[in-house]
Order: C-alpha cells, then sequence, then structure tokens
C-alpha cells in the first residue's frame, strides 16, 4: 500500500484547482497588464481570485497581494513592517523560537542589520500564550510575528487572543498561516491580524504561489522591483494559472473546513494513540489543539531518519519534522524549543495527513510502525544501554 503522510510539506492539487489552471494555460494566455482583450481576460481572472481569498480572509481585495510563496510573503511582511517601525524610531520585533525559517531568518538578516528581535519561548504544550506577547512587547516594538499552526507539531496558537494584545499596544501583528489556511477558520478583523502570509500547496493547490494580506493603510516595500503589477508592490507578469488554482483550492478548502476537520480528527487522535502507545514514545504539542491532520512523536532509542527510510521501504511518505532542514543531521528547532533533548528530538516522526487519506491507509501505519522502531531499536548500541540501564530512560 502506498500512503501519503507528508501534506505539511505540500500536497497534491485538487481537482478543482486543476479544472480551474487548464484553461489560463492556453486558451486565457494573455497578459494581465495588457490592454487587449485576452489581456484583460486574464485580468478578470486575477481579480476573480483576488475576491475569492479577500471573501475568504474577511479581508478585500485591495488588501490582497499574490507572491511567489509563503516564504516571499512572509519575507516581505516583516521587512514592511520593520521599514515602518524605523521610520518611528522603532526597531524591536517579538516573535518566537518554532517559527518557520522563512520568519526566522528574515528575523536574523533584520538583526544584522540593527533590529532588535525577542524570540519567546515554546511552552511544554507548544502554544505561545498572548501573556508572554503582552509582557514581550517594548516602547519601541514595532512588529509581532507569531504563526497560526506550527509547521512540524501542528499545535495551534491564540491568535485572537494575541492580535487583541497587539491591538491594544499599537504594535504591527503578522502571523504566518501557511499551515492554518484552508484547515482553520481565520478572520482578519474579528482576530485583529494586520499581515497574514499563505501558501497554496498546503491546501491542494499549486506550488510557487502565496498570498500576502496586508491591512488597508500599511504600505508594503518592494523585495522585487520592476512593473506595476500588484499596484506596483510585487513586479513580475503574474503566474495566472498558479494564481486561479490557487483561489479555486482555498474556495473548496474553505467551504469543506468542517467536514475535513472532522472526517481527519479520529484518524489523527487514532495514529496518536497507536504511536504513543509504543514503549519509550512522546507525542509533541497539545493533543487537543493541534491541526486535524498532524501527529507528531518521538521515540527514543532511534534516528528519524532510518524510520523515514524504512517507513518509505513499505510506501508510506513522512518526515522527520520540516521538509526545509531534511538533508541537514541538525535535530529540528521546533523540537528543541519545546524542551526535547538532542538526542529525543533526533527520533521524531511527522505524519501529516489530508482528506485524501483512507482509514485503511491509517491502519497500515499502525500495522508496520511498532516493528520498524523495534526493529531500529534491536540494531542500536543506545538502546542496549538504556535497556541494560546503563543510562536513564528520558522518555
Ligand atoms: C511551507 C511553509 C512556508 C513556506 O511556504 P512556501 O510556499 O513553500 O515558500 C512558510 N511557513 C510555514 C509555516 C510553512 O509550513
Amino acid at each position: 500500500m502506498n500512503v501519503y503522510a507528508d501534506n505539511a510539506a505540500t500536497t497534491a492539487v485538487s481537482q478543482a484547482a486543476l479544472d480551474a489552471m487548464l484553461p489560463c494555460f492556453q486558451d486565457i494566455a494573455g497578459n494581465p497588464s495588457s490592454l487587449h482583450s485576452p489581456g484583460q481576460r486574464a485580468a478578470e481572472k486575477l481579480e476573480e481570485a483576488r475576491e475569492i481569498f479577500a471573501r475568504r480572509l474577511h479581508a478585500s481585495p485591495r488588501e490582497i497581494t499574490f507572491t511567489s510563496g509563503g516564504s516571499e510573503a512572509d519575507n516581505q511582511a516583516l521587512r514592511s513592517a520593520a521599514a515602518l517601525g524605523a521610520r518611528k524610531g522603532k526597531k524591536h520585533i517579538v516573535s518566537t523560537k518554532f517559527e518557520h525559517h522563512a520568519i526566522l531568518h528574515t528575523l536574523t538578516a533584520l538583526e544584522r542589520e540593527g533590529y532588535e528581535v525577542t524570540l519567546l519561548d515554546i511552552p511544554p504544550d507548544g502554544v505561545v500564550t498572548a501573556q508572554q506577547v503582552k509582557d514581550a512587547i517594548r516602547e519601541d516594538t514595532c512588529l509581532v510575528t507569531v504563526m497560526f499552526a506550527n509547521n512540524e507539531i501542528g499545535t495551534i496558537q491564540p491568535i485572537a487572543e494575541i492580535g487583541a494584545v497587539c491591538r491594544e499596544a499599537g504594535v504591527l501583528f503578522h502571523t504566518d498561516a501557511v499551515q492554518a489556511a484552508g484547515h482553520l477558520p481565520i478572520d482578519v478583523e474579528e482576530m485583529k491580524i494586520d499581515l497574514l502570509s499563505l501558501s497554496a500547496h498546503k491546501f491542494h493547490g499549486p506550488k510557487g504561489v502565496g498570498v500576502l494580506y496586508v491591512r488597508r493603510g500599511i504600505p508594503l516595500v518592494n523585495l522585487i522591483y520592476g512593473g506595476a503589477q500588484e499596484r506596483g508592490k510585487r513586479a513580475g507578469t503574474e503566474n495566472i494559472p498558479g494564481i486561479v488554482g490557487a483561489a479555486a483550492a482555498f474556495d473548496e478548502a474553505c467551504a469543506n473546513m468542517e467536514k475535513n476537520a472532522a472526517y481527519l480528527t479520529p484518524l489523527r487522535d487514532k495514529l496518536i494513540a497507536g504511536l504513543t502507545a509504543i514503549p519509550h514514545s512522546i507525542l509533541n504539542g497539545d493533543a487537543q489543539r493541534r491541526l486535524p491532520g498532524n501527529v507528531n512523536a518521538c521515540f527514543e532509542g532511534i534516528e528519524g531518519e532510518s524510520l523515514l527510510l524504512l517507513l518509505d521501504a513499505k510506501g508510506i511518505a513522512a518526515s522527520s519534522g520540516s521538509a526545509c532542514t531534511s538533508g541537514s543531521l541538525d535535530p529540528s528547532h521546533v523540537l528543541l524549543a519545546l524542551g526535547r533533548p538532542h538526542e529525543v528530538a533526533h527520533g521524531s516522526l511527522r505524519l501529516s495527513l489530508s482528506e485524501y487519506n483512507k482509514p485503511e491507509e491509517i491502519d497500515y501505519i499502525l500495522e508496520v510502525l511498532p516493528g520498524i522502531v523495534q526493529y531500529l531499536r534491536d540494531m542500536s548500541p543506545v538502546w542496549d544501554e538504556l535497556e541494560q540501564g546503563q543510562r536513564p530512560h528520558i522518555i
């Protein structure tokens, strides 16, 4: 059996998104900046897509900018808020230790440019509190950026509460909602979000398309200069097929959100129960306040990489955490921030489901996984020492 359980890394394009995209490759192939009819037909498609995102986020179309993905949206959001802060002499930014690298590495670059960054600690349940944010805000804070849902452990942050704290303090609030968009309700008005990033390929849209929501009145800085596309804030001929597919996927995901969550939550909980029944394992992140499709656990005495290879040999595509740090042997910064010791963080497994997964696939994972963990432990000298009592079990 083949099981794709890495939907937090990327998803397959939905049929609805593909159907919406296909005409845009040949029949509607004009440049939206052109004045002729083919160009204007493409421009209409572009604006229809913008309206879909605006409606679903409770924003207005003018507040929606299309980018090349979540990473670009994150970069542009942070640089825009930082530039605005600098104009007022405010160069302090509050974020968290478990953000995506698109945020963390942008913050590192801003630090080199003279900004000061406070990264909040991650509580043991993987949920940052609004009080932590409140305590970290200073006179010179220009921006708070806290992710909506974590991409590795799936925990959901109290975004509305954090938004209220920021609005009260007069500080801009950005959220990287890449993992949340299409999976959790988002209302930028009610949640007092000033800037928000999302990415199409995390909700069955195409890769290479992102959205940046920016509240009216907040000026964007350009990352890319050139033509007047996206009201002069993001140059380059628009990726019409991609943007149209992104909007169709988002519309579909939002329309089916409750149904998908109701389908996925019991599958997730079954996986959690099965994984944590393996001795010396631990769930990462709160069991309830997490994305409906996210499971992340550590197994003592094994290497996550070996586990992934053996799962792949059984047809199961999973992850040890983030696709972006795979390839490096460093343990996940998210699990370290959560307080897992290095040797435990190395033995992590993330299974991320979508509504395309079938219940039989969950049974299959639970059928093969315990044996693979045992096989790896039997080969491990570290496990031997743990079992002989030469070193204490940590989990
Ligand atoms: C995937 C992801 C990104 C990056 O989005 P891309 O479209 O791949 O650039 C940013 N933040 C989070 C939380 C993600 O999961």
